[in-house]
């Protein structure tokens, strides 16, 4: 299978023209503002715990992340708090040079074969930096000599599609693609700096027709049409984890506080209330079948999938 190139991605946005060139001037933008500090790191995977319990792993290969989406929790935790460029979250990026190196080193001695991956939960794999400097994918090629035992590979970038020939040499993998909403004015309220919907349902059914397993994260679901939502993922993905701010952020909501300020200034109230997701999730069943819909924690670490290959 070949390789997709920009221009291939550049065609599966073609019917979506109007969304993609905003979206080009919006991320245009964004990076201008944004700095990078590329940098060797000491390790790459961390243990993981708490909500990702399911994984043992997360694999980061960067810090920071180019996609300042207005919920993110990260923004609220240590990697942003301690940041040493003294830059406010989605300002800095700081890419692992040496990440594939790392992961090498640790497949050399053995230590994937066991391992469940989440790739990656305080940054997004295919920032748009990932374009030119191909850390995530040098990270999918260690993993296709040395497949873990299972691989989650969380992102919201249409840039996966790259790495889709890659991806499919990794026997345990499933790739998450971000939708929590299909409404594009939410989308572009919430998630101001990121790839069109149109452009992540692409992906998501282009990737399941090169055979890769897909999932769509909608977490933290946002306001839209429950069935519009249903409708749009049938057919391109195999399973749906639904989740909400006060599950998802690890802190009962209170590290989405500005999110939900936001929402409810925006005349979203019910989206901003504890129980949508659960909502969300029943409507998505009635569609797409219980067994396709998963919810939150629980949702996000059953690896069932990994050990049925
Ligand atoms: S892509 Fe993920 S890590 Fe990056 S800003 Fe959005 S929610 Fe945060």
């Amino acid at each position: 299978m070949a390789h997709s190139t920009e221009s291939d991605l550049d065609d599966a946005s073609a019917h979506d023209a109007s969304a993609h060139d905003a979206s080009v001037r919006d991320a245009g933008e964004a990076t201008r503002r944004r700095q990078l500090f590329p940098r060797p790191a000491h390790s790459i995977l961390t243990r993981t715990g708490g909500f990702l319990s399911g994984f043992t792993h997360s694999l980061q290969p960067y810090s920071g992340c180019q996609f300042s989406c207005r919920y993110c929790y990260v923004r609220e935790m240590t990697v942003q708090r301690a940041n040493p460029f003294g830059l406010p979250w989605s300002r800095w990026l700081a890419p692992k040079t040496n990440a594939p190196e790392l992961l090498w080193r640790t497949a050399r001695r053995g230590g994937l074969e066991a391992a469940r991956i989440f790739c990656s939960s305080a940054t997004d794999p295919y920032t748009p930096a990932e374009r030119k400097l191909g850390l995530t994918r040098g990270c999918l090629e260690v993993m296709a000599r040395h497949p873990p035992a299972a691989l989650v590979v969380q992102t919201r970038s249409p840039l996966v599609l790259r790495d889709r020939a890659v991806l499919a040499r990794i026997p345990h993998v499933l790739v998450s693609v971000s939708l929590p909403t299909v409404d594009e004015g939410v989308r572009r309220l919430m998630e101001p700096d990121s790839p069109s919907v149109a452009r992540r349902l692409d992906a998501l059914a282009r990737l399941r027709r090169a055979g890769l397993r897909t999932q769509a994260a909608v977490a933290p679901v946002l306001p839209g049409d429950p069935a519009a939502l249903a409708r749009a993922l049938d057919g391109c993905v195999d399973r749906v984890v639904v989740d909400d701010f006060f599950r998802g952020d690890g802190a009962g909501g209170r590290r989405s506080r500005g999110a939900l300020e936001r929402l409810r200034a925006a005349g979203y109230e019910r989206f901003a209330e504890p129980g949508m997701a659960a909502e969300v999730a029943r409507e998505l069943r009635r569609h797409l079948g219980s067994e396709r819909v998963l919810e939150s924690e629980a949702g996000f670490n059953d690896l069932a999938w990994a050990s049925s290959v």
